[in-house]
Parts: C-alpha cells; sequence; structure tokens
C-alpha cells in the first residue's frame, strides 16, 4: 500500500514512521509512505501557500493552486483514493480502515490554520473526520488512518489473530479486558478464571465480558477491570 500526503510540514510524520510496526512494515514493503511539501509546488517568489479568506474572518486558508499541482504531480495506481482531513468530515471508523484497506493507494490532503479552499473538494473521493474535536492540522488524522488502514494489510500485525480478536472487528464486537503478570498489584488482583488453566471456562469468561463498556476510572478502583 503506497501512502501519500500532502502537508506544508513534510517532515512531521518522520519519527513515527521510523519506529515499531510502521518502521518494520516499511522495510519489508508492506507499505510506503511518502509525504509531498505543497509549498514546493508554489510559483511565486515567496512560497505562499495561504491568504486570507474572500468575505473576511480570522486566519488564513490553503490555497487551492499548489494543493492541487502537488495532487497531479503523484503517479497514481490502479485503486487510489483521494482523502481529505476534515472536522467536517465522515467519522473515520473501524470498517472505512478495513475498506480502504483494499486500496492499492491513499493519497491525504492536510489542512491547516482556518482550513483549505472549498475547491480543493472537487478532488477528492472521501473526506475523513477523526473525531468531533479541532486539531490544528490534518497530519495526525492522516497518521492516525494510516495506521488503522495499515492494521488491515496482510503482513503488518505479527500475528494475524491480534486484529481479529481486537475491539471494534466483526467477530468481537468488544475486546475483553486483558492482564498480565503480576497476579496482585496494590489492592487489585487478576481475575480467579484466568489462572484456572480451563480454557472452556476462560473463552464463556472472555466472552461474557466483551460487552460496550467503556473504561472509567471508577470501575478500575479496588478490582479488576470490568469487574
Ligand atoms: N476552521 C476549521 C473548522 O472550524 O472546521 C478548522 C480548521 S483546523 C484548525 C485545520 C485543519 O486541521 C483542517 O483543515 C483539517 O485538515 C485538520 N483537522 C482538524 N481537526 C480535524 C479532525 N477532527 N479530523 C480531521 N481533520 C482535522
Amino acid at each position: 500500500m503506497q501512502f501519500d500526503i500532502l502537508t506544508i510540514f513534510p517532515h512531521i510524520f518522520d519519527s513515527y514512521c521510523d519506529e515499531s510496526m510502521m518502521k518494520r512494515a516499511r522495510a519489508q514493503g508492506i507499505i510506503a509512505v511518502e509525504s509531498h511539501d505543497i509549498r514546493s509546488a508554489t510559483t511565486d517568489s515567496h512560497n505562499t501557500v495561504d491568504d486570507s479568506p474572500y468575505g473576511g474572518g480570522p486566519g488564513m486558508v490553503l490555497k487551492v493552486e499548489p494543493i492541487i499541482a502537488t495532487l497531479r504531480s503523484i503517479t497514481r495506481k490502479s485503486r487510489s483514493k483521494v482523502i481529505l482531513l476534515s472536522p467536517r468530515g465522515k467519522q473515520f471508523t473501524q470498517k472505512d480502515a478495513a475498506r480502504l484497506s483494499l486500496e492499492d493507494q491513499l493519497i491525504f490532503i492536510c489542512g491547516r490554520y482556518e482550513g483549505i479552499d472549498e475547491r480543493v473538494v472537487t478532488y477528492i473521493d472521501e473526506a475523513y473526520s477523526v473525531g468531533p474535536y479541532v486539531l490544528s492540522g490534518g497530519e495526525l488524522p492522516a497518521m492516525v488512518i494510516i495506521e488503522a488502514v495499515s492494521r488491515h494489510i496482510p503482513g503488518f500485525l505479527g500475528k494475524e489473530d491480534s486484529l481479529r480478536e481486537e475491539t471494534f472487528s466483526e467477530t468481537v464486537p468488544y475486546e475483553y479486558p486483558q492482564y498480565t503478570r503480576p497476579e496482585f498489584f496494590e489492592d487489585m488482583v487478576v481475575p480467579e478464571v484466568l489462572l484456572s488453566g480451563n480454557h472452556a471456562e476462560i473463552t464463556a469468561w472472555r466472552k461474557s465480558q466483551a460487552k460496550p463498556i467503556t473504561i472509567s476510572k471508577e470501575k478500575t478502583e479496588g478490582k479488576g477491570v470490568n469487574e
């Protein structure tokens, strides 16, 4: 899978993509991540990427021409989608991650400042928000979607089962609580059934615990999480 990111901060992804699973997947050729500096496509002497909004108002808006020139400079694969990051986009879900993982190439357009010139929308296939809040740029949302999509690409996860049993997956809509050593921590204990060695009982307990429970501090105090 080829990920291309259009941004005015092309180095912002370097550190994250050079660690852990992202690093391994890139080294193995499972994914490729390339950022494209929108500023390189400007034609004026100041390399201007933004301008004040028509009609007035605060802040600056990313200009349409350098974004579209950058987009046109990218070699497109046969299955390729252009995605805009926007708080006005559809809320991104695990289902979207699975569907998008079937593409060959995802091209992300990251806004900044007050956003992008609306005419960019003509060139996109889909627009996503990563949550009902406003961030300073589309770079973190792009990285979030890249990682969520990558986890569906064969070979990205060491063990394919880890994805199948995860929260939001088709088979297990909610993951069960997990524990590891030590057995006792302060006044909290590991549920006895997990120490029993009885696989049938463990599976039944896990199924019973795989409920739509949001982790909250109150639930964890003085006992095992979600008990
Ligand atoms: N003025 C815009 C508004 O009120 O909707 C906010 C612009 S925001 C400061 C700058 C850029 O960050 C956006 O163009 C978008 O690319 C990105 N962004 C901010 N929040 C986001 C979110 N929740 N999901 C996806 N992208 C987001």
